[in-house]
């Protein structure tokens, strides 16, 4: 069979056990649970592959279309990124996230979550038997050397993804985006992402200079104003997630970190002070540190702005924001009873996250970092 007629077998067969309706909760990509209650009709010739299904996300119901790739590259491989035909596709179904996205974005600015369809019993998390993981921890095995080994290379991961950024617009505009990345969550990411592109640092701060209204007032209605013509997620988030709180919240935030005009990396961000100076009005602890985690240390290590000794002890320093829900397994199997919890470090957790993307969800036991025979 020649390497087409195989990836159409493939998609035929990804279509075949989507459409025919899958039972029970699956889990996407971003962590929240999904169940299928109609899986649309099959589309045409052209456009996305299912239309008008309906599904129930973490509690949020999703009507509209859904499309199916082999791999979550083919989304742009296939030019839908931009195909105003793909702007109502709400679920993107894949047999393998080659991306390791959370969700795949469409030009309008919608994030669209992305599940993962196995093979039945394939590379299935949890595995259906003891991994070695927890017979390894059962017989003492410490994790923590390798927790933090991966947390460290996941972290170096981040700053090379924000390097070009921090080439192209300098280290406070990646700072700043990164920082409105996170406060957003993954419902309005792409769109605060967006926010950052239009209304950029210099331009923002530049103009709250330019009234007499406190400066996170000022900071905050420039930012909502620019908000003002994005496409934001309310439905089913709660008050505090909501796009208007995280927009409070990233006002504080700038007006702290950038007292003046000048748009450099944040002079009030140092190693030894880190979480302090992220904890602002409507940011709380787990927020802080997830603040230090994707934006600050990523940018200090693309730009050069702290040394790689700093930057090692300040993220070895930062204590976890509280493990995720998909790394619960896994902190069970790992901890075992132990004091502290594997994941009560952030770069430990971050570490579990890498081990369960590269490692646990693909069938990996036994080739992992944390398998004995390594
Ligand atoms: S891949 Fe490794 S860490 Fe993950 S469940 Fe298997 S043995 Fe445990």
């Amino acid at each position: 069979m020649s390497l087409l007629a195989a990836a159409a077998s493939g998609e035929a067969a990804l279509a075949a056990r989507w459409g025919s309706g899958l039972a029970g909760a699956l889990r996407l990509e971003d962590g929240r649970t999904l169940r299928v209650i109609f899986p649309g009709v099959p589309g045409g010739a052209s456009g996305p592959d299912f239309r008008d299904a309906i599904l129930d996300a973490g509690g949020d119901v999703l009507r509209g279309h859904v499309e199916l790739h082999l791999r979550a590259s083919g989304w742009r491989a296939h030019g839908h990124a931009g195909d105003p035909a793909y702007a109502g596709v709400v679920l993107h179904v894949v047999a393998e996230n080659d991306t390791g996205a959370l969700s795949t974005l469409h030009a309008s600015g919608r994030a669209i979550p992305v599940l993962v369809l196995r093979e039945p019993g394939a590379h299935a998390f949890p595995p259906p038997f003891t991994p070695p993981c927890a017979l390894a921890a059962a017989r003492g095995q410490d994790p923590a050397p390798a927790l933090h080994r991966l947390g460290e290379r996941r972290l170096r991961s981040k700053a090379a993804r924000v390097a070009p950024l921090v080439a192209a617009s300098g280290p406070g505009q990646a700072v700043y985006t990164l920082a409105l990345e996170t406060l957003a969550g993954s419902a309005n990411r792409a769109a605060f992402a967006s926010l950052a592109r239009s209304l950029p640092l210099a331009a923002l701060l530049e103009r709250a200079a330019g009234t007499s209204a406190p400066r996170p007032l000022a900071i905050t209605a420039e930012l909502k104003g620019a908000a003002a013509r994005l496409s934001l997620r309310r439905a089913g988030l709660r008050p505090m997630a909501q796009p208007a709180r995280r927009l409070e919240a990233a006002g504080t935030l700038v007006a702290a970190l950038w007292p003046g005009v000048i748009a450099g990396f944040p002079p009030a961000l140092i190693p030894a002070a880190l979480l302090p100076a992220l904890r602002q009005p409507g940011i709380g602890r787990a927020a802080a540190i997830e603040l230090a985690v994707n934006a600050v240390l990523p940018v200090a290590l693309a730009s050069g702005a702290w040394s790689e000794e700093d930057i090692a002890a300040a993220f070895a320093a930062l204590p976890g924001p509280g493990t995720y829900g998909k790394l619960r397994r896994l902190e069970g199997w790992l901890g075992a009873g132990a004091a502290p919890k594997p994941f009560a470090t952030a770069r430990a957790l971050q570490g579990g996250l890498l081990l369960h993307a590269d490692y646990c969800t693909r069938g990996r036991c036994g080739q992992c970092p944390l398998s004995p025979a390594r």
